[in-house]
């Protein structure tokens, strides 16, 4: 075997390894909360993973906070495609629960014409964020009967009793004393649990482990939010019992990974743990990620202290979908992280050093510069490393600081080579194919015409044909509105090109 042959094969692995083709790559260590440890990742059946988030609970419009779980979910999802897995993403829309029904009697609609406003609203702020679209988003309203069948089978094995108002409950007694283990995800102290106590709301502390509400016999206070149920009565089903059902529905009763935002470690994963494999007898879950919470300005998010932001709030101070996706990806997702205003503003400018140097490249190394062979080298000489490097990163636990360090290493490098001209058109072709890849896992893109207000792209068009038809004077008056407007223009033998002033 040639040298040269050996080369050229082990640049197609090196960038078909994270492809389908070479199966997936191995090596991803991830935190599993089950275990409280750094664990390679091994799906049940791989190449195929299950996944599954808790989504929203559509009452009103998502925080921060939240978008701070949903975008580390989309950095999981997006960190196992890259890695060759066949991701199925399912995530619930709770649009059933206590907080719903206390909003929907406050203003008087409809429990679907309450909720299908926020659900909308949600759907909207995931794509500004560019989080990849799950592949199923299941509504608690509309799985009813998966939801009885799973009470009506606790009920059976002996773990849930209805209590004396028809509402039925999860006996956390019954269930430890069958072998099984509640506190798998935090350790509870149950000397201090007083026995034959119940909780009825959908959220508590660990505090006030209880017996909970798998099943709420109908009260006046829910209104016309009912359903009917040979076996249970009128009621609703409690907000845990829901993902149990949705997301073995969706996933099976085994399945691989299972997410949220560390708040929702106890009660919520707890039960939902408790009342699977109290209806199974299965796992229910081999891995279980849990992202850590955010402050704003250093502390706790609250309407009355004045830093509670929506993501509509942040957009209407004039950030970007982008820029708040890319400060929220710069911390690890297990640490506490300090969102702020100056970090966005830190953002911009750290996403406009990324925009110039991949605009630049792209002048250079545009598709069709170079041979395929020089090309090939070129992936060789500059790709491979850079997304090994990257890849090595995500695989210790979603290193997202080391990640973003071999990205801004890439940058000042490339710039240097740019400023040396000393980068070729097939080099330039083989990094930003490199940096394709790698934003196939940021997902912050890099600016491009699309966001360029199709007021500013009209003024340029007649610009253009001004000039073509010799109106110099239209021309540079065009040009001097869109300066007016913020954006500069100059021509380059490309065509004419828009700047942002
Ligand atoms: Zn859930």
């Amino acid at each position: 075997m040639s040298t040269a042959f050996y080369v050229v094969n082990f640049s197609a692995f090196a960038f078909t390894r994270r492809g389908l083709t070479c199966g997936p790559h191995m090596g991803l260590k991830l935190f599993n909360t089950l275990s409280r440890s750094i664990q390679e990742f091994a799906p049940l059946n791989s190449p195929k993973v299950s996944m599954y988030c808790c989504g929203p609970t559509v009452y009103d419009f998502a925080h921060i906070g939240n978008w701070r779980t949903f975008v580390f979910a989309d950095l999981v999802r997006r960190t196992l495609e890259f890695s060759g897995y066949e991701v199925k993403h399912v995530m619930n829309i709770t649009d059933v629960e206590d907080k719903i029904i206390k909003r929907i009697r406050e203003t008087k609609t409809s429990l679907r014409e309450f909720t299908g406003k926020f659900e909308a609203a949600f759907f909207d702020d995931l794509k500004t964020l560019n989080c990849l679209p799950p592949h199923q988003t299941p509504r608690a309203t509309e799985h009813m009967p998966e939801i009885i069948a799973l009470i009506e089978k606790l009920l059976q094995r002996g773990v849930a009793y209805k209590a004396a108002d028809g509402s039925v409950y999860f006996s956390i007694e019954k269930y430890r004393g069958c072998g099984c283990n509640y506190g798998q995800l935090l350790k509870l102290n149950f000397d201090e649990m007083r026995a034959g106590e119940r909780v009825a709301s959908d959220e508590y502390d660990k505090e006030s482990v209880a017996d909970f509400a798998l099943w709420k016999a109908r009260a006046p206070e829910d209104g016309d939010v009912f359903w009917k149920s040979d076996s249970l009565g009128e009621g609703r089903p409690g907000w845990h019992i829901e993902c149990s059902a949705m997301s073995m529905k969706a996933l099976g009763e085994t399945f691989d990974l299972h997410l949220g935002g560390e708040d929702l470690k106890f009660p919520h994963h707890e039960d939902e743990i408790a009342q699977s494999e109290g209806a199974t007898g299965k796992p229910f879950v081999k891995h279980w990620m849990h992202g850590a919470h955010l402050l704003v300005e250093g502390k706790k998010m609250s309407k009355s202290l004045g830093n509670f932001f929506t993501l509509r709030d942040l957009l209407a101070k004039g950030f970007t979908g982008r820029e708040i996706r890319y400060l929220l990806l710069t911390a690890h997702y297990r640490e506490t992280f300090n969102f702020t205003m100056e970090g966005l503003h830190g953002a911009k400018s750290a996403l406009a050093r990324i925009d110039e140097c991949v605009a630049k490249l792209r002048e250079l190394g545009a598709p069709s510069a170079g041979s395929a062979s020089s090309h090939q080298r070129a992936e060789l000489a500059l790709g491979a490393p850079l997304l090994q490097n990257f890849s090595a990163a995500l695989d210790d636990d979603l290193n997202i600081s080391a990640a973003w360090a071999v990205v801004f290493d890439w940058v000042r490098d490339m710039n240097r080579r740019l400023a040396e001209n000393s980068l070729s058109a097939a080099e330039a072709a083989a990094a930003l194919t490199g940096w394709d890849k790698i934003d196939s896992v940021l997902g912050i893109g890099t600016k491009s015409g699309a966001e360029v207000p199709a007021e500013i792209l009209a003024l340029a068009e007649a610009r253009t044909a001004a000039k073509k038809a010799k109106d110099f004077k239209r021309a540079d008056a065009i040009r001097e509105e869109l300066k007016a407007k913020g954006w500069a223009i100059e021509d380059t033998p490309k065509g004419p090109k828009l700047k942002k002033v």
